[in-house]
């Protein structure tokens, strides 16, 4: 199993890329701390366009809610309006310490585990984890060398089922990873030709050379042709017969550790969910616990700003 070694080595992270429990409290020690962090990421400074005033106005806080008002006429504005926290009722120091948490493990961490550390119930756990893989899905295009490959998740294979029929139950996930660097892990119904041809086109960029191992998809995706009979990517397709695509193999690896380990049951449904967290996981892997910051900084990428005004929606705190 590669990259089973290197994980068991790699205990101890660069003092540059540490962010201890310590570090955590002391930039987020309560609620207030981690509001006005997502205000000045939404807006820096405090300046913000009012809705009233028409132009954009400074806005101080307003003390005991998760508004902030125009200096000017007193308009209010929400930061978390538009991001995952805009309807919670648990404590948003929580949702930073989940973020954190996840950020700071390896293989992932249950809700079963914040549900212990943290006196929430299993469901708010659960729910907070689901919300917050949500901004962990990324749209990339790989460059470089790439490997490609499949394998299958779940679905008990009953023994009266006959054997060509065994996938049956089981999700196919593709897996495209750089050689040298990020990687993209796709659910799919099949590893058809059609759906690795889709994948490739969408996820790795034109004439990039793609290895594969042998199995048939595969073969027919090398020549796999469009109506005009033009061939449909541009990459140079290699078949590496018995030889493995090392580097997908230890992304697969890391991923059925954390999922069988970390997440006993993943149901298919939100299983796309959590190879996104794998990916963005393994994307940032030379982050050290810097990657809770990444996971925090996307709040605000992903938040709808046109909702920051939206006063009548949002909850009280
Ligand atoms: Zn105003």
């Amino acid at each position: 199993m590669q990259g089973r070694k290197d994980i068991a080595v790699k205990q101890s992270i660069p003092k540059h890329l540490r962010y201890t429990v310590e570090d955590f409290n002391r930039e987020f020690p309560n609620d207030d701390a981690c509001l006005e962090h997502i205000a000045e990421e939404r807006f820096p400074g405090g300046r913000a366009p009012c809705e009233k005033c028409g132009v954009e106005r400074k806005h101080y806080r307003v003390s005991g809610r998760t508004a902030y008002a125009c200096d000017h006429c007193g308009n209010h504005i929400y930061p978390l309006a538009g991001t995952i926290f805009e309807k919670t009722t648990t404590s948003l120091r929580l949702w930073f310490y989940a973020m954190y948490l996840m950020g700071s493990t390896r293989c992932g961490i249950s809700a079963k585990q914040i549900q212990r550390e943290t006196g929430v119930t299993y469901k708010t756990a659960w729910r907070m984890f689901r919300e917050i893989r949500t901004l962990l899905s990324e749209d990339l295009r790989l460059d470089g060398p790439t490997e490609m490959d499949e394998t299958y998740f779940g679905g008990r294979i009953r023994s009266h089922q006959r054997k060509e029929r065994s996938h049956d139950n089981k999700t196919a996930i593709i897996g495209m990873v750089e050689r040298k660097g990020r990687a993209v892990a796709k659910t799919a119904i099949s590893a058809g030709a059609r759906t690795l041809h889709r994948l490739a086109k969408e996820h790795i960029l034109p004439s990039n050379t793609v290895y594969t191992d042998e199995a048939t998809g595969y073969d027919k995706l090398a020549s796999l042709t469009d109506d005009a009979g033009k061939n449909l990517h541009s990459s140079k397709i290699y078949v590496m017969g018995d030889i493995h695509t090392n580097t997908v193999e230890g992304f697969w690896s890391l991923i059925k550790r954390g999922i069988g380990g970390v997440y006993h049951a993943v149901s298919q449904k939100y299983l796309q969910t959590y190879l996104d967290e794998y990916t963005f996981r393994y994307n940032r892997r030379d982050q050290g616990n810097l990657l809770f910051k990444s996971i925090l900084a996307e709040v605000s990428k992903r938040a709808s700003k046109s909702r920051a005004s939206v006063g009548s929606e949002i909850p009280r705190e």
